[in-house]
């Protein structure tokens, strides 16, 4: 289900532009230095897009709700297209700086860097690349994307064509000196390349690659991994292969979620769902993880207040 409503628009954005305050080198790893000086630190709550309350319809107003509502981050949705400009995205860096909220950025839903057409594979480093240069912009820290399809092809050969065609767009990357976390996604569908283990193997081979873990999509996708064992047992795996620091900086996703067979049909608001998340929230306040954790309920902020006033609660 697309309920991502918010777009990039942000108007009058050339006449109030001015360069960031802070340069992103000073954000570290769960941390960020706020406008007084303090750091904000731990696990921080956010939405996928600006909050459904957002009074004006742009990330600038996305962050400044965020700021209003409590929470502490937000991810910038290039899921149709990265139309933001490098103007815009300056502000936003400059907004979020003085803020302290801290982003990250959604690529675009059309990649596939299994594609058999190579133009495709092209096009998807492309919608990456893009994503990652102004998401840098932004001050944002981290890029999610969903990696590939296996168009029935064997996970493992897909695994190597993805692990090849992302390490060109790393490359890439350092050529332009772009210092941003590139994250894929657990994917909630059998048909995507999007595994726990498929994930850890890729950022444990590429440097600056680091899962991206949505603990709805593995759920819809195994039909398991909905008790504190089993979420337990993903931290575990995350920190035994790469190192404790995995927990020191997570990116995850949570929402409710509807799924079949085949793993997740749509997104749903945690309380229509069967979606165990104060037992997650359990499991990430015991190994204290640190990081950002956004909701993709279509609620949007409704679910991440009640995430984060759970999670406050323990
Ligand atoms: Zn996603």
């Amino acid at each position: 289900m697309l309920y991502f409503a918010l777009g990039q628009r942000s108007s009058g954005v050339e006449q109030r532009f001015r360069k960031p305050l802070v340069d992103s080198s000073n954000l570290s790893a769960g941390s960020v230095i706020l406008g007084d000086g303090t750091r904000m630190t731990g696990l921080l709550f956010g939405t996928a897009g600006a909050p459904r309350s957002t009074w004006t319809p742009s990330t600038v107003g996305g962050i400044e709700r965020i700021v209003e509502l409590g929470l502490g981050c937000m991810e910038i949705e290039f899921v149709r297209g990265v139309k933001m400009r490098e103007t815009a995205a300056r502000l936003v860096g400059e907004v979020a700086v003085r803020t302290g909220v801290r982003l990250s950025a959604h690529a675009p839903y059309y990649i596939n860097l299994n594609s058999q057409d190579i133009e495709k594979v092209r096009a998807s480093q492309g919608r990456i690349l893009q994503a990652a240069r102004i998401a840098a912009l932004c001050h944002a820290e981290s890029v999610v994307f969903h990696p590939a399809f296996y168009m029935g092809q064997p996970p493992e050969a897909v695994y190597e064509t993805v692990r090849q065609h992302l390490d060109e767009v790393l490359s890439q990357l350092e050529r332009e000196n772009i210092r941003i976390c590139i994250r894929p996604e657990v994917t909630g569908k059998s048909s995507q390349l999007g595994t726990i283990e498929e994930l850890v193997n890729l950022s444990a081979g590429l440097k600056g690659v680091s899962p991206c873990i949505d603990f709805s999509h593995w759920h819809a996708r195994t039909g398991k991994f909905n008790s504190y064992p089993e979420f337990e047992a993903v931290l575990l795996q995350l920190r035994q292969r790469l190192g404790d620091e995995a927990l020191e900086n997570m990116h995850i996703h949570v929402s409710g979620i509807n799924y079949g067979q085949k793993g997740e049909l749509n997104h749903l608001n945690l309380e229509e769902s069967d979606f165990k998340y104060m037992e997650l929230l359990g499991v990430l306040k015991d190994y204290n993880v640190k990081g950002m954790l956004i909701c993709e309920s279509p609620n949007l902020e409704e679910d991440a207040l009640r995430l984060q006033a759970v999670y406050k609660g323990l």
